[in-house]
């Protein structure tokens, strides 16, 4: 992947790809970095970048764990023995990578959910995040909690007020191509959009999409897409249907390209809005002729 290191504001800066890599620089020569792209080679061309730039990275911050923010983790840490911060979920799933296809399977997963896109390597957390703020030797980042994406996920707001937000919301192309993003916590993805909704930073850099500065109809339009879903299923379920059944019905609408990998993606998706309906009693589980099938409550 090949990255370009772009200024955006005072000591913030990003290396543009397909995953944004966010680094802020503290001052001395060192530098901080938030997530690190997907994978060794990546991890190696950042190190080498930030070489020429006579920069040493001696920590990193995870907005979560997903194996494409925390990829580059691992051989960073091993070259140059630099602090790892997350929060508590998000830090026991980067110091154990199978936990990310273990939920998606819900057990030992088969290998062919053990890609590096899935599962990365395994790197040390040497300080969760517990507050609202991160002080690394006098610099202080704020820390935004976003769950919803993921359970335990933050965006972090540099000292020059650049919200690096992870993967809190999406843009829109990668929303049009993607109609049914992967989330983990709907009511959390609810509140973290109306929370964006309601703040107002100078930038706003996603882990995948571009700098702006104004999200405003872009959070309502992620947000449109969770409550259409929630439509979509809600009319499906009129009738009893499977979880499988389910699933059909949202590869087909959404055109999503099936594979074993993106099946699991949805599966999982698919279940964080079937929670949540079925916690706020919009729906409810029948057997029939020991399947289970999810159903509209009768009000
Ligand atoms: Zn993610």
């Amino acid at each position: 992947m090949a990255y370009k290191l772009s200024h955006i504001t005072g000591n913030s800066y990003a290396f543009e790809g397909a995953v944004n890599i966010g680094m802020y620089h503290r001052g001395n020569g060192k530098c901080t970095l938030i997530d690190t792209g997907i994978d060794d080679d990546g991890g190696k061309r950042i190190i080498n970048l930030l070489k020429v730039e006579k920069l040493e990275i001696d920590s990193i911050i995870n907005t979560h764990s997903h194996a494409d923010h925390i990829g580059g983790n691992s051989i960073i840490q091993k070259r140059l023995n630099c602090d790892i911060y997350a929060t508590k979920i998000e830090g026991a799933i980067i110091e154990n990578p199978i936990i990310e296809p273990l939920y998606l399977f819900s057990s030992t997963p088969p290998n062919f959910l053990k890609n590096k896109f899935l599962m990365a390597k395994s790197s040390k957390v040497t300080k969760i995040i517990e507050e609202d703020f991160l002080d690394i030797e006098g610099t202080k980042f704020e820390i935004v909690h976003l769950p919803g994406h993921s359970l335990d996920h933050i965006g972090v707001v540099s000292p020059d007020g650049v919200f690096y937000t992870g993967d809190a919301y999406l843009s829109k192309d990668i929303l049009e191509k993607h109609g049914f993003p992967f989330y983990q916590d709907i009511g959390g993805a609810l509140k973290s959009l109306d929370y964006l909704l309601d703040v107002k930073y100078p930038f706003y850099l996603p882990s995948h999409g571009i700098l702006e500065n104004n999200i405003e109809e872009l959070i309502k339009t992620n947000k449109r897409t969770i409550v259409e879903i929630i439509d979509f299923i809600l009319e499906e379920l009129s009738q009893p249907r499977s979880t499988e059944e389910l699933s059909q019905g949202i590869f087909h609408r959404y055109k999503i390209n099936q594979t074993p990998s993106q099946y699991y993606l949805t599966w999982a998706t698919l279940s964080a809005y079937l929670a949540y309906l079925n916690n706020r009693g919009d729906i409810e589980i029948k057997f029939y002729d020991n399947q289970l099938k999810w159903e509209v409550k009768d009000s």
